[in-house]
């Protein structure tokens, strides 16, 4: 088994994420409206009552957006953890299913997720590690300050990662945001830099990493080329798979661990 990564757009205007194994379909995160979403899993070639499951790492509407709606209209079961279910205000008897920090969700015998927890602004994000229960990991990490050691362990082990590399440092603190807001974005509670992004690719390299997706670019403070030139600077010559940008407009492409390309969506 091989476990499915396509970005359906990643960015502060709307993040999801299909992530597959086997027969089951794992939607992380739904912060596009409902129409857009099923725009784009359709360009992907994926049937929105196909979608089994829809995991919210946390409330901020760009990943939570049409979450409940489109568990409804597709039957998906809703997942995310107290926190978010709480700021959410959803049922947690009628709408949504809840896991704990560091717990393990199964979806099927193929797919299942861990939930590792990250600081970030006055939410309670978390970041995910896909297993497909034979060896493939693929991790799916935004909206973070820093790394604590639990995800750095974790990420040690992974086939694929997407992680945000959300502002070039030199972007954000020369650009227009009021001083305020550039300590948040920078700080423990905010984002992850390009640098950021770089150093923990660094820590976690391992021989079997075998694709890298950089997401939730600023559209003010970066731009795909900055990201990638700083994150390869910073992994250098260590990977030797392929590295490719989420933009917020998608989905462009999809991975399959075992494989180091990615297989490119062409909308039709
Ligand atoms: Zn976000
Ligand atoms: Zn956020």
């Amino acid at each position: 088994m091989a476990i499915g990564i396509t970005h359906l757009g990643s960015g502060s205007r709307g993040n999801a994420t299909v992530v597959s194994s086997g027969d089951c379909n794992v939607l992380v995160d739904c912060g596009f409206s409902l129409k857009q979403t099923e725009k784009r899993l359709g360009i992907a070639g994926i049937n929105p009552s196909s979608i089994d499951s829809i995991v919210v790492t946390h409330h901020h509407k760009d990943h939570s957006g049409s979450a409940l709606r489109a568990s409804k209209k597709w039957g998906s079961e809703l997942h995310c953890n107290l926190g978010t279910a709480s700021k959410m205000e959803w049922d947690l008897m009628e709408e949504c299913v809840t896991f704990g920090n560091l717990e393990r969700v199964e979806f099927s015998s193929d797919l299942s997720m861990l939930a590792i927890p990250v600081p970030h602004d006055d939410a309670d994000n978390v970041a995910l590690i896909a297993s497909d229960g034979n060896g493939d990991r693929a991790a799916i990490v935004t909206d973070l300050g820093e790394a604590p050691q639990d995800l750095i362990k974790h990420l040690t082990g992974c086939n694929h990662i997407s992680i945000e590399a959300n502002y070039d440092h030199h972007r954000l603190v020369s650009g227009p945001y009021p001083e305020s807001l550039k300590r948040r974005i920078s700080g423990r509670g905010g984002h992850l830099s390009n640098r950021q992004a770089g150093d923990i690719l660094l820590e976690v390299m391992h021989d079997d990493l075998e694709s890298i997706v950089l997401c939730h670019l600023s559209e003010r403070n970066n731009a795909p080329h900055l990201a990638e030139s700083e994150v390869l600077m910073a992994i250098g010559d260590e990977f030797t798979g392929n590295i490719s940008i989420s933009r917020q407009l998608g989905p462009e492409f999809s991975f399959l661990t075992g494989q180091s390309n990615p297989n490119s969506i062409v909308a039709v």
